[in-house]
Parts: structure tokens; sequence; C-alpha cells
């Protein structure tokens, strides 16, 4: 993992730096010419972490939400509830089994 890096000359931060030439990654000193060669090529790390709330929240107002895809047939509904019904049959028999 990526950590901050110093500069050995006068404590300032390094920052990444590509040396186009060599095609190599350079920590460089933007205070004076200090640079060392990366040891790690990642620059950035994003983590996203979720919270268990997040992750179960149930959304209120889907049933209002126009931009659904939705159907008055009833046959289409009634088919549409049969496949969710037989994949759930499915995600809990996996369950059951493992
Ligand atoms: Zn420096």
């Amino acid at each position: 993992m990526s950590t901050m890096k110093f500069c050995r000359e006068c404590n300032n931060i390094l920052y990444p730096k590509e040396d186009k030439e060599q095609k190599i990654l350079l920590y460089a000193c933007r205070n004076c010419d200090h640079q060392e060669i990366a040891e790690n090529n990642c620059v950035y790390r994003n983590e996203v972490h979720h919270s268990v709330a997040e992750r179960t929240q149930v959304l209120q107002d889907v049933a209002a939400d126009p931009t659904l895809p939705r159907t008055k047939s009833v046959k289409a509904a009634c088919a549409t509830i049969k496949k969710l019904s037989s994949r759930l049959a499915l995600i809990l028999s996996s369950m059951v089994s493992t």
C-alpha cells in the first residue's frame, strides 16, 4: 500500500512525477531537486467503506419511481412473480446446500 513520502533533504512532501524518457515513476520534491524512483506504481487508492445500514437500505419511494418498468397486464405480472419466485427458490436451495 502506498503511503505519503517525504524528502530526505528538506522534509517536504514528495509528489509523483513521470520520467518520460526512461518511462518510470519518480517521487520528486517541489522545494529542492531531490527525486527518488518509486517502488510501487500505485499513486492513489480510494477505499470505500459501506456501513451495514447502507447495504440493507429499503427504498420507500421505489413504487412511485416513474422511471422503473411497470405493467398493468395481470398476465405479465403473474409471469414476473412466477419467474421471481423460481429464482428465489433457487437462491434458497443454494443457501440450504452450502
Ligand atoms: Zn526537498
